[in-house]
């Protein structure tokens, strides 16, 4: 199995090493409400790091100690391409340099424990492999960061349909946040949240996803013991 750790990707123009992963949770108000979470004031912010990311057709395997507790949540992913630190809106916006599509693999059962009891989620949410990401399409002033779709299918059924302009906080917004509290590095991705249909993965389970009408990627899902 491939991780991007070890490798480079290749955006359009130039490579850049990929970094750290920024997460944002319950960035759509339809997600909250079928966590039963309250929606967010302010961005709710969380890290994975670079070992938890694997090229999204790569299979997904099942962890062995929690087969049955893998969920996905289907995110736009957004490339960054210059340093920010403590960045205004319109310099977060000048920085991006791609967008792709990503999972962001969570293990509930253990983010619900976690939660109950005031610890922080990375056991659920960072582990390895935990984040599938596609390649990224280059981004132009021709791209309407308020106009893109997403899908997710499993065996054939949609279960995501995402729009980004139902985000409650903007992409560009969001980099300017989180550069107020981590320093974003070229090669830093931010994910931006999942819409509602969150669910579990079992075995077998194929998965086609796609971004607006560019981005098609297939991949499956494996049990540890399989794999
Ligand atoms: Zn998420």
């Amino acid at each position: 199995m491939s991780h991007y750790s070890h490798q480079f990707i290749e955006p359009h123009s130039h490579q850049l090493p990929v970094g750290k992963v920024v997460c944002v949770g319950r960035n759509y108000a339809c997600h909250a409400k079928e966590m039963n979470s309250p929606v967010p004031e302010e961005p709710i912010l969380f890290i994975k790091p670079n070992t938890a990311l694997q090229s999204f057709e790569d299979a997904i395997i099942l962890p062995a100690d929690a087969p049955d507790d893998l969920h996905y949540e289907t995110e736009i992913a957004i490339l960054v391409g210059k340093p920010l630190t403590h960045a205004t809106v319109e310099d977060a916006h000048n920085a991006i340099e791609g967008i792709g599509l990503a999972l962001d693999l969570t293990k509930r059962n253990l983010q619900r424990k976690l939660k109950e009891k005031g610890l922080p989620w990375e056991k659920s949410k960072a582990f390895d492999n935990s984040c599938p990401l596609s390649p990224f399409m280059p981004f132009t002033h021709t791209t309407n960061l308020l106009d893109i779709h997403f899908t997710l299918q499993i065996n054939h059924q949609t279960k995501q349909h995402g729009h980004s302009k139902d985000m409650l906080f903007s992409v560009s917004y969001l980099m300017s946040y989180i550069s107020q509290h981590f320093t974003l590095l070229p090669g830093d991705v931010v994910l931006t949240g999942t819409p509602e249909g969150v669910g579990a993965l079992k075995a077998g389970d194929s998965i086609v996803a796609s971004l607006s009408s560019t981005l098609r990627l297939k991949t499956n899902v494996c049990s540890h013991a399989t794999a």
